[in-house]
């Protein structure tokens, strides 16, 4: 079985526009409605309809807090009026070959033209496009209706006329109008306005069907243009209309030996793969294994966007920003538009922070595409071509630039600097393998190049190259000026199990683990934590290790300190049992002293252990009896508060 895939199935490029737009919208959490359903097909609709895409009739409909979108049927400028005034956030999808209809007529009928329109009144298109004419207006279906208003008219030969068509009409009733137009009106501003995608699609679809034995026209049962490729089809063949791969009639497309694929334009590409899929699997499935298919699905997707016209640079004005693009007017018949994606080598920028209607831009176009009459242009990487020359001149001359991280990704990031974008290997990223490369998303760096690829336009740079120079300078500084004893406020920048390295502005020093606190502490990460800010001062130093041994303990927190100040022999106090050995218990006074109560100084009568008293954990009320500050030892008894409860007697001492 033999398979092909019209070029032009599937969305023409105005529909496609608008469903991304949607799609970029949703995707950028925000809530949708659109007036009337942007596309006539029921999946799109409904997948839209499940990410909580409401359709509105009017703009007063528009629920709070929703941005609304015109489909590429554009609307009447009293609507925009009406949207603005509402204070309504709109994203106007209108395709640019019905905006340029809006232009067209809004200047003619404001230099006085009288405006004949080719096209169906009640169509939503040109009820937009009715719209924006100042002047009077006349829309005609066809020749006959033309020739009726042309009869009743009011207005003679001498009339200035302009002449527009809406973009999906007849090809053939067109020169029929125009003929009798130009008969009366010699001076008639005809703008032939009819967009050939739809025409396109219908020849390629008659064409296609006149070498298959079947066809499958894919779309909307609701869809005009679909039921006319399916009408134009089954002249020629089998055809068969389905709107999605479900539908389709395998036993009968089984015995077929050629079929082609067409689709109406509202049909997303997604489906139209879908049924190519099923119908290549039916292929292997039955008959032999060869595979009869033309190219893959994305080749010929990708086939049907060709003619590329590398390296070509244009200038255009600004003339529409939405969030997945920017129209331009290149001074060409086609429309030109710079993907969002092309716009900038940040991917995370957004056109609208970017560039305004009437702002001239620099473009490289990247393709065009004839049948839809479109420009594919890029400002990125007419951008990357001018500053590629000065990334490649800073890898001679290793100057530093200026850049920002765009993007983290496997084994580094990418900076952008003068439009291009340079790779950073991680190993390059940061002074330190240790610290995070994510940190540096969205921020900006400064980096050497070092190494080009001219052939390939491939950067790679070094922010750690500078990174260290900066430290080096830093670290100069730091030992004009550092002496014992001075304190300065840095970072904990990692932790070890026998302490913590603190970044002091351009060069490390180390708080040992016993100058953390005067408790005694299992890990630094009992008292300090990564990124910590931490007032410290200089324990000692030794320059040519590069060695800086900090203090970060305070004298005034020495628990021996306070034990002197607060807790004189003689006082009493509640202590808690941290341990029990066979000569007393240890009870904890203070944090980071405990005292130990002899065994014989636990109870007023003589006790065979201390267990028969005490457990750990207990508090209990104690009498300080002495104090050892050299050896650290305080000596404490409850014997001595029972005897003086009975009668007033003196402590003893321990050891
Ligand atoms: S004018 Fe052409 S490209 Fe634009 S939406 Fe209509 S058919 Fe599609």
């Amino acid at each position: 079985m033999k398979i092909m895939v019209a070029k032009s199935a599937g969305f023409c490029f105005g529909v496609n526009r608008a469903v991304q737009m949607v799609h970029t919208l949703l995707d950028e959490g925000k809530q949708v409605c659109t007036l009337g359903p942007i596309i006539h097909n029921p999946q799109t609709l409904r997948r839209f309809e499940q990410r909580g895409v409401q359709i509105v009739s009017r703009p007063d409909e528009v629920p709070d807090q929703t941005t609304l979108v015109i489909r590429s049927h554009g609307v009447a400028e009293n609507v925009f009026n009406e949207i603005e005034n509402r204070a309504i956030e709109c994203c106007d999808a209108t395709c640019p070959f019905v905006q340029k209809i809006h232009r067209i007529v809004a200047a003619e009928s404001k230099a006085g033209k009288t405006i004949l329109i080719a096209g169906d009144a009640s169509h939503p298109e040109v009820e937009g496009i009715i719209g924006y004419c100042r002047s009077r207006c006349f829309v005609f279906k066809n020749a006959d209706e033309l020739q009726n208003i042309l009869n009743q008219a009011s207005f003679g030969r001498e009339e200035s006329i302009c002449v527009v068509s809406q973009t999906t009409f007849r090809v053939n009733e067109w020169e029929n109008c125009l003929k009798i137009i130009k008969r009366v009106y010699t001076n008639a501003l005809v703008f032939d306005t009819i967009c050939n995608a739809t025409a396109i699609r219908q020849s390629e679809a008659t064409e296609l069907s006149r070498q298959c034995d079947a066809m499958i026209v894919i779309g909307g049962r609701q869809s005009s243009n679909t039921a006319k490729l399916f009408e134009l089809c089954k002249k020629n063949c089998a055809a068969y209309l389905v709107e999605s791969a479900d539908e389709l009639p395998l036993s009968a497309l089984s015995r077929v030996g050629c079929i082609g694929i067409t689709a109406g334009a509202s049909t997303p590409a997604s489906i139209i793969k879908e049924v190519f899929d099923t119908m290549s699997e039916l292929n292997q499935g039955a008959g032999p294994k060869e595979d009869n298919t033309e190219g893959s699905f994305e080749e010929m997707l990708e086939e049907s966007l060709k003619t590329l016209n590398t390296d070509e640079k244009v200038h255009g004005v600004v003339v529409g920003v939405t969030p997945s693009e920017v129209l331009v007017d290149v001074g060409r018949k086609q429309a030109g538009y710079v993907p969002a994606s092309e716009l900038s080598a940040d991917p995370n920028a957004k056109p609208e922070d970017l560039v305004k209607v009437g702002d001239e831009l620099d473009l490289l176009i990247m393709r065009t595409n004839d049948q839809e009459g479109t420009i594919m242009l890029s400002k990125r990487r007419f951008d990357a071509g001018k500053g590629w020359e000065k990334v490649a001149a800073a890898e001679e001359d290793q100057t530093v630039l200026d850049g920002v991280v765009t993007e983290i990704i496997k084994g580094g990031l990418i900076a952008v600097t003068n439009g291009v974008r340079v790779f950073v290997p991680a190993s390059q990223a940061t002074a330190s393998r240790s610290d995070p490369i994510e940190d540096l998303l969205k921020k900006e760096v400064k980096f050497r190049i070092i190494e080009v690829n001219r052939g390939r336009k491939r950067a790679v740079g070094s922010i750690r190259s500078v990174l260290k120079d900066e430290r080096k300078a830093l670290a100069e500084k730091f030992w004009e000026t550092a002496e014992v004893g001075k304190q300065y406020t840095g970072k904990v920048k990692s932790l070890t199990s026998y302490g913590a390295f603190v970044d002091l502005g351009g060069i490390d020093g180390m708080i040992h683990i016993s100058e953390l606190s005067w408790t005694r502490i299992k890990h630094p990460s009992e008292v300090v934590n990564v990124g910590d800010e931490v007032t410290v001062y200089i324990k000692g130093l030794d320059q040519e290790k590069g060695k800086i041994s900090l203090g970060y303990k305070k004298p005034e927190d020495n628990p021996w300190v306070i034990l002197e100040r607060e807790y004189p022999i003689g006082s009493e106090v509640e202590v808690k049992i941290v341990g029990i050995t066979t000569f007393g218990a240890f009870a904890q006074v203070i944090p980071g002293i405990d005292g130990l109560i002899h065994i014989s100084q636990i109870a007023d009568h003589r006790i065979e252990k201390p267990q028969d008293v005490l457990q750990i954990n207990d508090v209990v009320k104690v009498k300080i009896i002495d104090i050892d500050f050299d050896k650290h030892r305080v000596s404490l008894s409850i014997r001595a508060l029972l005897e003086e409860e009975e009668e007033p007697a003196g402590g003893e001492t321990e050891e």
